[in-house]
């Protein structure tokens, strides 16, 4: 393959397929191929005209002074740089706007998303963000503040974090919440943190170990690691519950608490969390609930209810907006009484018709014992925005529909396939949002990657693979609420058919996908020895592919 001045890739001869040649642009119709900007652009053109950096041309021009543009203004520079200014050319691929925007289109129409189609990631809840959530966080007055303007400035900003405070409060039927942590994992961080404050203050300290059982979600064992404390597996059961008897043998004074996701990552309810909470209470522990998985029940069960003491919500899983490819996210904390008095600052408070932020350490009652901040400012405002209008527009009936219908939607894929597909705790009974298969019964050499890749032939973004790991070659299938019953049939009938190719052992399977932009890439090398800098044409071409 060679790359021609203007940057298309004309195909090679091996391409062709049956007596249809391959076209020579690498198009496949209106489906377009698409080269790496530094291919098609180059250090000589640009869409835009600057003055030359510092030149003399402009050091007087009309309109500008001196200082702005001149000498002086670069050694000023250069003294504020340190030395570090900029010798040499900097080397970006230049575009006029046009290709620009087509570059980036067409590289869009090679991306697959849930506004696309239906998007299985188990464990993520990538669910359908209704299109009023952005409407109202575009609003001026919330997508256009600044986190240091003067508060009277931005009440019904502040407004907007107190309302979603009191509705998740009310949802999980905990004291206080902490709106500030910025995603699920670092809404971990800070429970961790409120325990380790609770656990100081009462002189508990030296409290060292966090139980964390195997059907835990793997941030939960790196958050407590993170916070200075050792983690100690508890098993789960063969009906892929947490083990409470071993848990329960487990407690005593060097535990400092327990991490349960709940529902948990096999898709089920830990039925046994009120008695889990209260064995660990009495043995002055504290109860971290991983509460990613919210969408299930809420609206059905109050976290609260089960003796939690700190829980994170993702509101970019269970209130819907959007996220992947690492942000943004929003993951507050809800607290109980006892945690309360060490949450973090600041928190947003109703002072006679007034909102507030509270960020004194030596903040009021409830944030006596305050462990500190999670972040500079107040939390992601656009998140607020969009998980309060969602909340607000479902209401209670329509928050629990949401959770129910999560949960028969996640059957029905459950038992469709489960005729095809090994369910190890299918045997369980119903499972929550999401439905858990294993590779049991492929033919030798097939895998879950092989069932995953077919499923993108057929037009499908692959399931969570290989997670939860209790389970062998785990496919984690996670439909939401949102999907129709006709877009459930197809998917079924798409992956019962994989599936079939799989345990037949069908080798066209091995090498799916066919008719994606990009053929089967090698992964394992794609990770080991990533390519992140353009260098050179030539051994690019083999790179990733
Ligand atoms: C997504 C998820 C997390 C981590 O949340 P982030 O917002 O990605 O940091 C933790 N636990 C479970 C069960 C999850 O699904």
């Amino acid at each position: 393959m060679s790359i021609n001045q203007s940057g298309w890739r004309p195909t090679s001869p091996e391409a062709n397929t049956g007596n249809v040649p391959a076209s020579i642009t690498g198009n496949k119709a209106l489906m377009l191929e698409e080269a790496l900007i530094f291919e098609i652009g180059d250090g000589e053109t640009t869409g835009v005209d600057f003055d030359t950096f510092g030149s003399p041309a402009n050091a007087g021009a009309q309109g500008t002074k001196d200082s702005d543009h001149g000498p002086g203004f670069l050694r000023s520079q250069e003294n504020k740089l340190g030395g570090l200014l900029r010798t040499a050319p900097i080397g970006l691929p230049g575009l006029s706007e046009p290709e620009t925007v087509r570059h980036y289109t067409r590289l869009s129409r090679q991306n697959y998303g849930i506004d696309l189609g239906f998007f299985p990631l188990g464990s993520c809840t990538m669910k359908h963000n209704p299109r009023l959530n952005e409407k109202m966080a575009r609003l001026p007055g919330f997508s256009d503040v600044h986190p240091l303007q003067p508060v009277d400035t931005v009440q019904g900003a502040l407004e907007v974090i107190h309302q979603l405070a009191h509705w998740l409060v009310t949802l999980t039927g905990m004291t206080s919440v902490a709106m500030s942590p910025k995603a699920g994992a670092h809404g971990e961080l800070c429970g961790i943190l409120a325990i380790r404050a609770a656990l100081e203050a009462k002189g508990e300290g030296a409290r060292k170990i966090i139980l964390v059982p195997e059907s835990a979600h793997g941030t939960n064992p790196a958050t407590a690691a993170f916070a200075g404390y050792s983690v100690e597996d508890i098993p789960a059961t063969a009906e892929g519950r947490v083990d409470t008897a071993a848990l329960k043998a487990r407690l005593g004074p060097d535990v400092a608490g327990v991490m349960i996701t709940n529902p948990n990552t096999c898709g089920l309810f830990e039925r046994d969390m009120r008695e889990i909470s209260d064995a660990v209470h009495a043995a002055g522990g504290f109860v971290y609930c991983d509460g990613a998985n919210f969408n299930a029940i809420v609206g059905r069960v109050r976290p609260g209810d089960l003796g939690i003491d700190a829980m994170h919500i993702n509101l970019h899983k269970t209130f819907s907006t959007p996220h992947g490819g690492g942000g943004p996210g929003s993951g507050p904390v809800v607290f109980s009484e006892a945690l309360t008095p060490y949450a973090p600052l600041p928190f947003v408070e109703n002072q006679d018709g007034q909102f507030v932020l509270v960020e004194e350490e030596t903040a009021g009652e409830h944030h006596a014992g305050s462990f500190g901040r999670m972040v500079a400012f107040h939390g992601q405002m656009g998140m607020f925005t969009r998980a309060l209008t969602y909340i607000l527009s479902h209401g209670a009936d329509g928050l629990r529909q949401v959770s129910e219908d999560a949960v028969l939607n996640a059957n029905y894929i459950l038992r469709s396939l489960d005729d095809t597909l090994d369910a190890p705790f299918g045997p369980s009974g119903p499972c929550m949002h999401e439905a858990l298969f294993s590779d049991s019964g492929l033919a030798a050499g097939f895998s879950t990657i092989d069932i995953a890749k077919g499923l993108i032939d057929e037009g499908f973004h692959p399931m969570t693979m290989y997670f939860p790991l209790v389970v062998h070659g785990a496919m984690l299938v996670e439909p939401t609420e949102t999907e129709s019953k006709a877009a459930l049939d197809q998917f079924i009938a798409a992956l019962r058919s994989v599936a079939e190719r799989a345990k037949a052992g069908d080798p066209s399977l091995k090498t799916a996908p066919h008719f994606a932009p990009r053929a089967r890439l090698d992964e394992t090398l794609a990770a080991r020895k990533p390519v992140l800098v353009w260098k050179d044409p030539a051994p690019l071409a083999q790179a990733a592919e």
